[in-house]
């Protein structure tokens, strides 16, 4: 991995320091659903004041609305976020991915109609990549987009996609042709388009954020694809990587152990601190990688294998961290229960293990990994 400072600048701490005293008030305890990292509640108004503070669409030019800012600068926002377990549900997935997605790839008229109305946490994007029969192997998308007269026919059924539902925009894969990776064209369907359907599955801890999104005979103008028919594979694949290397990887426990640490079970008990401390240590160094990865964003190179490997490291770190919460908690937590925190771990331990598989399993991770180890 290359080395690039990790610590903050003074500009940088002072943001920090603003967006904790913002969330502060915001957020006050008790007021607002705790939520587990990325995955937090939907909660459009809440994105629209993070909106109006500028703290969404940051890293997207000013020019567009967004806020001419560092990858750096987000990555703080994000951590003070997802800390606090806040409801980012809404906004998430446009502000990490499809925003700078449709900036680099976009048209002019499809940046001036969209990227403003992300930046100010209006414009909402859900991910339709995963079909039944393709998920590891996302090249075997079988959903087609063919153009007809002018306009394109959509048929075909997308899957696990997260928040299709309170989306206000879907992106999505389609295939446009035979070749296995310059066959694939992404497309920006609104939500509401005739012909789409979205069903959702109910998840294991009883939210229904996860749907099937099934397109049949969907005609979309040809103002709705993202970038050049057939270049949809390498667009999705730099999304990806967007996905994979941020903070959001690691945090998804960060509200529990910051609860945890401060609680009676660690506070009176020896081998809780000392499992503490090795959950603090490596923490930091995920911290540290993800913090390095985003300098690297800033200084225009893309880090897709760097990205990659903190996904492997720390998605299995947020596993071995709620196993020991878990263990040191000492009874089985109720999703029922009135406390807060209880519930959030009930929810964590049943959840937990889809971490390893949202943005691309472990053992696809490895292949990524290896394949770019190897090329250097
Ligand atoms: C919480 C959550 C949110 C998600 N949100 C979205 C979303 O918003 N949009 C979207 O499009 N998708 C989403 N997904 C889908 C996700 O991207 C897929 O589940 C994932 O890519 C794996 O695909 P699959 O489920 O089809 O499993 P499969 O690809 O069938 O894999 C099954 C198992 O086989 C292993 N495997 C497969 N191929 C190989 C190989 N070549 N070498 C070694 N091992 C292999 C995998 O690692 C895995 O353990 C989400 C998934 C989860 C869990």
């Amino acid at each position: 991995m290359n080395l690039v400072p990790t610590t903050l600048t003074a500009e940088e701490r002072a943001l920090q320091a603003d967006v904790r005293a913002y969330l502060d008030e915001r957020l006050a305890p008790g007021t607002y659903p705790l939520g587990l990292g990325m995955a937090g509640a939907v909660d459009a108004d809440f994105s629209r004041d993070l909106g109006s503070q500028g703290w969404i669409g940051m890293a997207l030019p000013a020019e567009y609305g967004g806020g001419g800012r560092t990858a750096v600068e987000r990555q703080i926002v994000v951590e003070e976020l997802l800390t606090r377990g806040a409801p980012v549900g809404f906004h998430w997935t446009a502000d990490r991915q499809s925003g700078l997605n449709i900036f680099h790839n976009g048209t002019e008229e499809q940046r001036r109609e969209l990227l403003p109305g992300i930046s100010r946490g209006e414009l909402s994007f859900a991910i339709g990549m995963s079909e039944p029969d393709a998920g590891s192997d996302l090249a075997a998308v079988r959903s087609r987009a063919v153009l007809e007269d002018g306009t394109w026919r959509i048929d075909g059924t997308k899957i696990w996609t997260s928040n299709a539902t309170t989306a206000t925009h879907l992106l999505c894969l389609f295939r446009t042709s035979e070749g296995r990776h310059d066959g694939l064209t992404q497309f920006i369907v609104p939500q509401g388009t005739p012909g789409m359907t979205i069903a959702p599955i109910p998840f294991i801890d009883g939210t229904r954020h996860f749907c099937e999104v099934s397109f049949d005979g969907v005609r979309l103008p040809d103002s709705a694809r993202l970038g050049a028919v057939g270049a949809g594979w390498g667009q999705n694949t730099s999304e990806l990587a967007l996905e994979r290397g941020g903070v959001d990887r690691w945090m998804s426990m960060m509200p529990l152990l910051e609860h945890w640490a401060r609680s009676a079970d660690v506070r009176d008990s020896v081998p809780a601190q000392i499992d503490l401390g090795r959950i603090l240590a490596r923490l930091w160094v995920y911290r540290g990688m993800s913090l390095s990865i985003a300098r690297l964003v800033d200084s225009g190179v893309f880090p897709v294998v760097e990205a990659a490997l903190v996904k492997e490291m720390a998605t299995q770190f947020e596993q071995e961290s709620l196993s020991l919460v878990r263990r040191h908690y000492g009874r089985t937590p109720a999703l029922t229960s009135d406390d807060p925190w209880e519930a959030l771990l009930a929810q964590a331990i049943l959840v937990g293990p889809s971490w390893t598989l949202r943005g691309g399993t472990t053992e696809i991770l490895r292949t990524v990994i290896s394949k770019g180890l190897i090329k250097r």
